[in-house]
């Protein structure tokens, strides 16, 4: 979708301490200073949302968490519930990560919860799909994400502000990205099951490319029909890298 202003959403997954904020700090003066064409956010770990979204207040960068638990609140030690990321500052959240899905046996189902729990407090999710090297090479990739996008979307999105986020699993972290043909084949595809599970409402929301995003393949990615921004890990963990990301789109 063209017309949408592309999202570039920054994964700083388990990196990031107090120091890591001048970073933070450098890409909200750099976006002071000559504006995006994109919407811009940044999503630390928990521990830094509410500081990171002191640093950058006033600023275009937004802000958001990485997972939320799907319930609002109780006996669930170690986890953050959505209301209590918006507390902090995010006004996003990354759900469904292959990470998540991966380490922590996250189904579609649970997804689709977290989703839920995202939108009851205001937040705006930013739900993963992708598929793992095995799946691509068995020809899999376009069924394994559209059976993610129908289990993950609760309809309970339409009319709701939303990202999906395309990310093959074997690019995320590899320095390994699809061609441009393959990645307007799954978005194309995404935007189909997208459309089949909201309805009109499928076609409003952003589809982001993931996986090992960086400035000097940006470009030409964020130029492909169907791509409606990027989710970045490592290249947004350095201000300067991060803008040439941003600066592409
Ligand atoms: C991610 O983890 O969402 C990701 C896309 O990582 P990277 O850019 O490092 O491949």
């Amino acid at each position: 979708m063209t017309h949408m202003r592309p999202l570039i959403a920054g994964n700083w997954k388990m990196n990031g301490t107090g120091a890591a904020l001048d970073e933070a700090k450098a890409l909200a003066a750099a976006l002071k200073a000559e504006p995006a064409a994109a919407r811009v956010a940044l999503c630390p770990p928990a521990t830094l949302i509410e500081r990171l979204a002191r640093a950058v207040e006033g600023s275009a960068v937004e802000v958001g968490g990485q997972e939320c638990h799907a319930e609002a609140s109780g006996a669930f030690t170690g986890d953050v519930s959505a209301a209590m990321l918006a507390d902090a500052g995010a006004g996003l959240v990354i759900l469904g990560h292959s990470e998540r899905r991966a380490l922590h046996g996250e189904t579609d189902a649970d997804v689709a919860a977290k989703v839920e729990a995202a939108l009851a407090a205001g937040l705006e999710p930013v739900i993963c799909v992708g598929e793992t090297l095995q799946q691509r090479e068995a020809g899999e990739a376009v069924a394994v994400v559209q059976a993610q996008v129908a289990g993950s979307l609760p309809k309970s999105l339409n009319g709701k502000d939303f990202a999906v986020a395309y990310e093959p699993v074997w690019a995320i972290g590899t320095g390994l990205t699809p061609t441009v043909e393959q990645i307007e084949e799954v978005h194309r595809a995404v935007r189909a099951a997208m459309v089949a599970r909201l309805g009109e409402a499928g076609r409003a929301a952003p589809i982001l490319y993931g996986g090992s995003v960086k400035p000097s393949n940006a470009a030409e990615i964020l130029k492909t029909p169907e791509v409606g921004g990027a989710l970045v890990g490592g290249a947004s963990l350095k201000a300067g890298d991060f803008l040439g990301i941003i600066r592409a789109a």
